[in-house]
């Protein structure tokens, strides 16, 4: 069981069952939403994701179709949410608690990455969105 939550605590959940591995996105509204160099992110199966507390506090913002943000109304920290295109649980990796028992493996959105921040590891870049395989 992995649990998670956000900054000041009100919003808690867990995930009974795996992730996917963990990605990097860099392109410019992951930035802005996070402040940071880029959203470390994982997908989980709906099934397996419940929330503990603070299912009140979610605010849900959509910047674009298909690209919506869910936090916490109280700090501000991402939270996961579901995604309808893609039937999947969406949660930002940087709140869960303990080990995933998955690393990152993969960055994309490489060409919108900030010119501040260097990729130093091996793992493959895309320019947008990860082909899809098959
Ligand atoms: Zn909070
Ligand atoms: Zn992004």
């Amino acid at each position: 069981m992995l649990t998670g939550g956000c900054l000041c605590g009100e919003v808690r959940y867990e995930l009974d069952g795996k992730v996917s591995p963990i990605w990097l996105c860099h392109c410019s509204k992951c930035r802005r939403a996070t402040g940071s160099a880029f959203h470390a992110s994982t997908v989980c199966q709906p099934d397996d994701f419940s929330w503990l507390s603070g299912a009140d506090r979610l605010t849900v913002y959509e910047d674009t179709p298909g690209y919506r943000r869910c936090f916490c109304g109280r700090c501000g920290s991402p939270v996961p949410i579901y995604l309808e295109q893609f039937g999947l649980m969406f949660i930002p990796a940087g709140g869960l608690e303990g080990d995933p028992g998955r690393t990152v493996n993969h960055h994309i959105f490489v060409a919108s990455k900030a010119p501040w921040y260097e990729i130093t590891d091996d793992h493959p870049q895309f320019d947008e969105h990860k082909p899809r395989s098959g």
